[in-house]
């Protein structure tokens, strides 16, 4: 019947979005891909490597430092986690995302509603990592710099982040194909997870 064929086209449109093959939202303008390059600031585009930057960092798009201290030992988190990572914070880089990717999602998650852009970033709530996760010794940013830092995403990327995004690594890899939008930086194969079964 009429209803369970819809149903199913709608079912069939997500699963295909969420593969990178083919996007529902494509109709909306803020979704283009063609407006990479299209706006202020010309020339930026959102960070794409993996594995320079930790979970908590990726999530709230904050700069992260985890990658330049001592990245095997679990008592040498980034200045984010050591100030507001809260006391279950495990602090370690990410081999399977990136800010693009996270940027893509969060796109998506605000919302035709909100015509697709992010909100403004959200405040630091966590309290400080606890003293006996942290290596005696530990040297980083202080809380009153991370707190004074401007938003990770220079100004305008927020008000249309397609423009600074390419489709994510993620859903390429699952499925093996590379949209036609994918810029030459975006097929860096020596940054490239080795697996990614796990995560969908
Ligand atoms: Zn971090
Ligand atoms: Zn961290």
């Amino acid at each position: 019947n009429h209803e369970s064929a819809s149903q199913f086209s709608a079912n069939l449109a997500a699963v295909l979005a969420r593969s990178g093959a083919w996007c529902s939202k494509y109709h909306h303008e803020n979704l283009n891909p063609a407006l990479v390059g299209t706006k202020e600031p010309k020339g930026y585009m959102v960070p794409n490597q993996t594995g320079n930057a930790c979970q908590n960092c990726l999530d709230n798009l904050r700069e992260c430092d985890r990658l330049q201290r001592d990245v095997d030992d679990p008592l040498d988190p980034c200045s984010e986690c050591r100030h507001f990572g809260g006391t279950r914070c495990l602090c370690t880089l990410v081999m399977d995302n990136s800010y693009n990717d996270v940027v893509f999602d969060k796109m998506l998650a605000s919302g035709l509603e909100n015509a697709y852009v992010l909100p403004p970033p959200e405040d630091r709530i966590h309290a400080p990592m606890p003293p006996h996760r942290v290596k005696k010794g530990w040297v980083g940013q202080s809380r009153e710099q991370l707190l004074a830092k401007p938003d990770f995403l220079p100004h305008g990327v927020r008000d249309c982040p397609r423009a600074f995004i390419v489709s994510p690594y993620r859903s390429c890899q699952r499925t093996g194909l590379r949209t036609s939008s994918s810029s030459p930086s975006d097929v860096d194969s020596s940054s490239l997870p080795k697996a990614n079964s796990a995560k969908m």
